[in-house]
């Protein structure tokens, strides 16, 4: 090791900095101490050895709860949040670089309720807007069983529209059939994005409750009766359902641990709230293979050629390679 102040080349080892453990020397000649060249910490830098993120991140996926990862993985809560945030973010830039000129033809959609802090009849008026009540708006094509878009907020006139806006420019020049189920809002949204180019159709489920207006019920109403009405175009009536939407959303219930119901699982910040919502879609979209596809949904759809590994997706740097990228 060569000195950094008068370039003598004598220096013996002196301990160790941080946790880290990076190593430190002593200069033999003129008694200064220095550190070996390392990576500095930034905002990007994943604050564990990648193979230990890679993990925690994979038992987000699998529905551990925050607490649960800290156990599995012995990374501390703070830093499991941080990952989530960090592959949340470049889950979201995935998402948003690869959803282009998509070929789907059957899209459904849906929207799977939360909360954030607490459910809606306990907001109280001086809570931030945030709070309560919060949902996630999901496109899926029955065809390929891709996910072109999906949008977490309130569920109101401008984030339904926003949301089928988004859809709207993520799909290809082609006409698409498109069935949503009764909620008010989509008849306006769907016609001012898609302004008649869609074949569009809403399904009217009659049943119970989603959980959310108590505890008194452990499971949904079971469907009374089902009206289809056709809104625009000329949908085929054989493709108008959400049945595989619905599924889908059962699949975020059950691996995504803030959206387990009548558990005492819920979010607390939307910005993790929206992380994890990302991370899952790209997940499902990217890395996960599809039981009845035998691929995954993104390379039915044309816009991957494998199997995306995690690590590929969130960018966490190889294993071996380096302790920090
Ligand atoms: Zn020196």
């Amino acid at each position: 090791m060569t000195c950094i102040r008068c370039q003598h080349h004598s220096c013996k080892k002196f301990g160790y900095f941080g946790k880290r453990r990076i190593q430190r020397w002593r200069c033999t000649s003129c008694q200064s101490t220095f550190c070996e060249p390392h990576d500095r910490l930034t905002r990007d830098t994943m604050l564990a050895k990648p193979d230990v993120a890679a993990r925690a991140i994979q038992c987000l996926l699998e529905g551990c709860s925050i607490r649960s990862t800290e156990r599995l993985t012995g990374l501390n809560r703070n830093t499991i949040m941080r990952l989530l945030l960090l592959a949340g973010q470049r889950s979201e830039k995935v998402m948003h670089e690869k959803m282009r000129q998509l070929p789907c033809r059957r899209i459904q959609c849906d929207e799977i309720w939360g909360f954030l802090m607490k459910k809606q009849k306990q907001v109280r008026k001086d809570d931030p807007a945030d709070f309560g009540d919060q949902w996630i708006f999901v496109a899926l094509d029955a065809e390929t069983k891709l996910i072109p878009s999906y949008l977490v907020g309130k569920r109101s006139s401008a984030n339904t529209q926003a949301f089928m806006l988004d859809l709207y420019h993520r799909l290809g020049d082609h006409r698409v059939q498109l069935t949503t189920d009764a909620y008010i809002f989509y008849r306006k949204a769907v016609e001012e994005s898609f302004a008649g180019d869609a074949d569009f159709a809403q399904l009217t489920k009659l049943y119970g409750d989603y959980g959310q207006f108590g505890n008194e019920r452990y499971s949904p109403g079971t469907i009374t009766e089902v009206i289809s009405k056709v809104r625009s175009g000329n949908p085929d009536p054989k493709h108008i359902s959400t049945s595989f939407v619905e599924r889908q959303n059962l699949t975020l219930r059950m691996q995504l641990r803030r959206f387990t119901r009548l558990t005492n699982a819920y979010s607390k910040k939307l910005s993790h709230l929206k992380a994890a919502a990302a991370l899952h879609f790209a997940y499902y979209n990217f890395c996960r293979v599809h039981a009845s596809l035998r691929v995954t949904p993104a390379m039915e759809a044309g816009i991957a050629d494998h199997i995306w590994r995690l690590e590929e997706l969130v960018a966490v740097p190889e294993p071996q390679t380096r302790l920090l990228a």
